[in-house]
């Protein structure tokens, strides 16, 4: 069964050739049309509120609202149709449309997108994401503009048909367990583990940032309360303890994104039916089993959440078919029983005397899914 399946990008708009207030205009004009509310506004061009109100509909039951709205969409962005022309010359799309993807020139068109002047152009160019999303057989259909940060974006949605394969025999298990450890993966095969590896963000090292942006946030403190709080000094610490954070940020993100991509392109490989647990209350109790402090675990989290998603997302886009499992890592996959956590994070079995390490204990568990698959 053939399906729909959608990407999405984010391109930063030059910030000297945006009217930020227009865009905000436009924002709020999308938030009341999105409420229902149809609003023409005198001074702004025909086409542009045609977006909003014409194709609203269209745009609304879409990705681009509603079903699946992306973290940068909280806001209410503008939606924008696109015109597409190819390198072969042919065209998709609706001529007047305000962003025009021009592939012969490799540059986006915006047109009185950014700034309320007739005729007003923007142009970017062509990232390297949408080239690649159209060798794979997808086409960039919808795109929108919106503020994040007080700074213009354009964010550009791929959609591709694409057809899950038939899974080969083999089962690509992923247990999302704790963002501490990492996730662990095994690839089975007629009920054995061929491979099996725990991977995930180097925790030291977001541990030692940790504790030195705390320790340069205390000093910032020390010195606001001495009246230091606009010096010079108190100035380089923050700088010292934000780039800190988002540090921290950056490692445990690219690691996500990392780590779905590899783990996406190993079911294709294998034409592996893709398994996942997805028990993020028990990665939260686990971490804060381990004493972390609470923005940090709240920042494991969620990237433990983006993990899935994007995981989620590269197996609709790349047709891997996928089922979400529980696979528990306390309890016993022979008898059932709760396993107790022994040193090493060894769990044994008081009822039957099943021993594993904690990490491959799901995977035991996807084993007895391969097999019940197999019976049924
Ligand atoms: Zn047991």
């Amino acid at each position: 069964m053939r399906m729909k399946a959608h990407r999405a990008t984010l391109i930063k708009l030059p910030k000297d050739k945006c009217d930020v207030d227009y865009i905000n205009r436009l924002m709020a004009l999308t938030n009341l049309a999105y409420r229902g509310y149809e609003i023409w506004a005198p001074d702004i061009s025909k086409t542009i509120q045609h977006q909003l109100y014409g194709s609203f509909k269209n745009f609304k039951d879409s990705l681009a609202f509603g079903t699946k709205p992306k973290r940068w969409f909280a806001e209410t962005w503008v939606p924008l149709k696109t015109f597409r022309v190819y390198a072969d010359g042919s065209r998709k799309g609706d001529r007047n449309a305000p962003v025009v993807l021009d592939f012969r020139s490799n540059v986006i068109r915006l047109r009185q997108v950014c700034r309320n002047e007739p005729r007003y152009v923007v142009e970017v160019s062509m990232p390297k994401w949408v080239i690649d999303r159209l060798s794979e057989g997808g086409d960039v259909k919808f795109a929108m503009t919106g503020l994040k940060d007080n700074e213009p974006y354009l964010a550009l949605t791929a959609e591709r048909e694409v057809e899950p394969y038939q899974p080969s025999g083999y089962i690509l298990a992923v247990d999302v367990n704790s963002w501490k450890y990492g996730i662990a993966w095994g690839l089975i095969r007629s009920g054995k583990l061929v491979t099996w590896r725990a991977e995930g963000p180097n925790t030291l090292l977001i541990n030692t940032l940790y504790h030195q942006a705390v320790d340069r946030e205390r000093m910032i403190g020390k010195l606001r309360r001495i009246g230091y709080g606009d010096s010079m000094k108190a100035s380089r610490v923050r700088g010292q303890a934000k780039s800190r954070r988002s540090r921290i940020y950056r490692i445990t993100r690219d690691k996500a994104y990392f780590l779905a991509g590899k783990l996406v392109r190993k079911a294709l490989k294998y034409k592996a039916l893709l398994v996942i647990d997805n028990m993020t209350e028990e990665s939260r109790k686990e971490l804060l089993e381990e004493k972390l402090p609470s923005d940090v675990v709240k920042l494991l989290m969620s990237n433990l959440k983006r993990f899935v998603h994007q995981l989620e997302t590269l197996a609709q886009w790349y047709g891997v078919p996928y089922r979400f499992r529980r696979l528990y890592s306390t309890v016993c996959p022979v008898c059932g029983s709760k396993l107790v956590q022994e040193d090493d994070r060894v769990m044994v079995c008081g009822n039957c005397g099943f021993k594993a390490p904690r990490d491959m204990v799901p995977m035991y568990w996807a084993l007895k899914l391969q097999l019940s698959t197999e019976d049924g």
